[in-house]
């Protein structure tokens, strides 16, 4: 069902490509965002893949539960069905593990001969809001490798190995590339020749279940156990399931709950949110509705008599919210948001109807001559959306031209690269 380990990825690139540090609020990002977003925005002659990596960049750091996840395992963690991991490395992705970006994980030394610490193995479990109100248990085959039975993870039949040549038995080469006049790269990849172990073995001497290998590949079903009230991005882990290398404390097998969106219930922590709309005469005269809950349950939901429900106000129902989480007798509200439907219009017989029942404003009558000192006026329908997103906007490119002047300098340095 998964593929293999995937690489732990970089977990800086989104921070770089906006231009913030890891530490930026939530407004810095907004800013950074805005800002890089009209600069190159394709139709004023950006780059339409700029363009885009920084709209996804900005995607996920906007977003505190992913922005969490981002930080902790890294731009694969938050991609769906991870195909195989592995494979070509960018030089992006090279030259910041080259700098200290990556080794979250644990300690190999190069120099010493240390026990190295495996990488854990991330990655997303969807689940339904039913699942996390209910709890659930997933069934999810996957492939890892483990140390080899017949050569005990040692590759030969003897039990010897000799030094990689490719590599001198570092388990890496090193190549230097020049970007500029003053500006080198230096690009540290996996030796091909020994998989990056800095050993060989002969070819006589090959263990004939492993292929020299060490590890072979092992199909595996883990029993995920969501429990009842367990949150977004909370993490399930498996210790020591993650694949077997020689020499190697074995990594953790991590899944990475995600919420799915529900399409009546909204969840904020404990509580949950349903949206519900009355008729005019509903909210003034009163109402009833049946609302199915997460485990099938019909709740009837009314009125107090004699009520009035406005528009856009809440009203709660104690323990009914989600279950909390290794507490689970224990529930959260559920928060009922109505809106009321007004009626676009009333009929000359309804508005007299309504007069005669419902209380007045003593200030609405207006004498003749107090009316006489007043100006006409005409009411328009307006989108306030729209006209404040327009004003908005105005506001951001004048914002822009200001700073145009110094970063344009900079602009022509990168692309020089
Ligand atoms: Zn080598
Ligand atoms: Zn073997």
């Amino acid at each position: 069902m998964f593929g293999r380990a995937p690489k732990k990825s970089d977990n800086t690139r989104y921070y770089e490509v906006l231009g913030v540090s890891k530490h930026a609020s939530q407004d810095d990002l907004k800013k950074a965002y805005r800002k890089a977003a009209i600069k190159n925005h394709p139709d004023k002659g950006g780059d339409p893949e700029k363009f885009k990596e920084l709209a996804q960049a900005y995607e996920v750091l906007s977003d505190p539960e992913k922005r969490e996840i981002y930080d902790q395992y890294g731009e694969d963690a938050l991609k769906e069905g991870m195909a195989g991991g592995g494979g070509g490395h960018d030089p992006f992705d090279i030259f910041s593990s080259f700098f200290g970006g990556g080794s979250g994980f644990g300690g190999g030394s190069s120099r010493g001969r240390r026990q190295r610490r495996g990488e854990d193995v991330v990655h997303p479990l969807k689940a339904s809001l039913e699942d996390l109100y209910l709890g659930t248990t997933k069934k999810l085959s996957l492939s890892r490798n483990v140390l080899c039975s017949k050569c005990n993870g040692k590759g030969s039949k003897s039990g010897a190995s000799m030094t990689c040549p490719g590599c001198q038995g570092t388990g890496v080469k090193v190549t230097i590339r020049q970007l500029g006049p003053s500006m080198i790269q230096q690009m540290q990849q996996h030796c091909n020749d020994c998989k990056g172990t800095g050993e060989t073995i002969n070819d006589k001497d090959r263990c004939p279940q492993c292929k020299g290998d060490k590890v072979v590949p092992e199909k595996k079903v883990l029993e995920v156990v969501v429990e009842k009230g367990m949150q977004n991005g909370q993490k399930i882990t498996f210790p020591g399931e993650a694949d077997e290398a020689p020499d190697t404390v074995t990594g953790d097998i991590v899944f990475i709950l995600q919420q799915k969106e529900h399409p009546k219930f909204k969840r904020k922590g404990e509580d949950l949110f349903v949206e519900h709309t009355l008729s005019l005469t509903e909210a003034l005269c009163g109402f009833q509705f049946v609302l199915t809950h997460l485990d099938g349950r019909q709740l009837l939901i009314k009125s107090n008599a004699g009520e009035v429900v406005k528009p856009d106000s809440f009203k709660a129902i104690n323990d009914e919210g989600m279950p909390m989480y290794q507490r689970p007798f224990m529930k959260g509200k559920l928060y009922i948001h109505f809106t009321v439907d007004f009626p676009e219009s009333l009929s000359p017989e309804q508005v007299e109807a309504l007069q005669r029942v419902l209380p007045q404003k003593p200030a609405s009558q207006l004498t003749e001559m107090e009316l006489d000192e007043c100006e006409e006026t005409t009411l328009h329908d307006v989108n306030m959306e729209e006209e404040m997103r327009r004003k908005q906007q105005a506001q951001a490119e004048a914002y822009d031209e200001d700073e145009d002047m110094p970063s344009g300098a900079q602009r022509v340095q990168c692309a020089q690269q």
